[in-house]
């Protein structure tokens, strides 16, 4: 799809619009965005392709499909994306005031997951998010900012125990803390208002939480700028609160897709892989033989 990869000149990086890296800030999350007034119909995301000559997917050729039809997902551009970025910051903050180190957290990151252990268990999960966390799974190597090693599913209910920890098992004393705590409980506010409200009442404050997060996290990106080193990032050797398309394209989904397509919630990715999960349980009470006949005849059933 055109328009995604930092493409051109520019280095545009939504197909909904003309945000990019360099004139039209695809991190500004406010009102007054400049991507706001670029928003793309059909007839101009078209035009702009053949103007740049970028490649145009052979899908445009289907009679009746329009270029709105092409949505992000909600799974896609939230668990395994903004959340698992949000939740590895939060927990690399965590350990280091804690007085660990990525290279030296072992005790640190202990004594977190009993936090969590204790958040899903005052929370009632099902399931609790992790019952193990390492360095390498809150950050990679070198200078990749922190991103949490985890599942989509996982990350969702992660979401809900870190909100529940910073606020009621950690001290909120400083600004940067309470500032990060309100970015948890925005999201995890948005979740809430997509999977159980009602109407657009329900769509409207979903996307104002949203907003509001990526509002507080842009800040707290533009905090983590250091001006006077040539990289811009601190004497860590990487970026804190780092901003990506996907946060940009999330906003898409909430705000403007959902007056097209209505809740993301009721399309979005996770009923087909529920499935898929549900066929590979019962594939492996099956005999190999007949695999596939009886699959198809007993999952109908479930
Ligand atoms: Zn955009």
């Amino acid at each position: 799809m055109t328009g995604w990869q930092a493409e051109g000149p520019t280095q545009r990086c939504c197909f909904k619009c003309l945000a990019n890296t360099v004139s039209i800030p695809f991190y500004d999350c406010y009102e007054t965005a400049l991507w706001r007034q670029t928003l793309l119909t059909h007839d101009m995301f078209i035009a702009s392709v053949l103007e740049t000559g970028s490649y145009l997917s052979e899908i445009f050729n289907f009679v009746g499909l329009k270029h709105c039809m092409i949505n992000g997902d909600l799974m896609h551009c939230g668990d395994p994306g903004v959340l698992q970025y949000l939740e590895g910051i939060v927990l690399y903050e965590l350990l280091v005031e804690m007085g660990g180190s990525i290279s030296n957290c072992r005790h640190e990151l202990h004594y977190i997951v009993s936090l969590i252990k204790t958040a899903s268990r005052r929370l009632q999960q099902h399931k609790q998010p992790l019952n193990n966390l390492t360095g390498t799974m809150v950050k990679g190597t070198g200078a990749s900012s922190p991103k949490l090693k985890v599942k989509a599913s996982a990350a969702r209910n992660l979401l809900l125990c870190l909100e529940y920890m910073l606020e009621h098992l950690m001290p909120l004393e400083s600004d940067h803390a309470q500032q990060r705590f309100l970015i948890v409980k925005h999201l995890s506010s948005m979740y809430k208002h997509l999977q159980s409200g009602e109407g657009i009442p329900s769509l409207l404050e979903a996307a104002s939480c949203c907003k509001r997060a990526l509002i507080l996290w842009s800040e707290l990106r533009r905090a983590d700028i250091d001006p006077n080193n040539p990289h811009g990032w601190q004497h860590r050797g990487f970026f804190l609160w780092k901003m990506y398309p996907k946060h940009h394209l999330l906003q898409h989904v909430v705000e403007d897709q959902v007056l097209v397509t209505g809740n993301p919630v009721d399309h979005w990715c996770y009923a087909d892989e529920s499935e898929i999960g549900a066929a590979v349980c019962l594939a492996a009470t099956l005999h190999v033989k007949c695999l596939h006949t009886s699959l198809i005849r007993k999952n109908r059933f479930l």
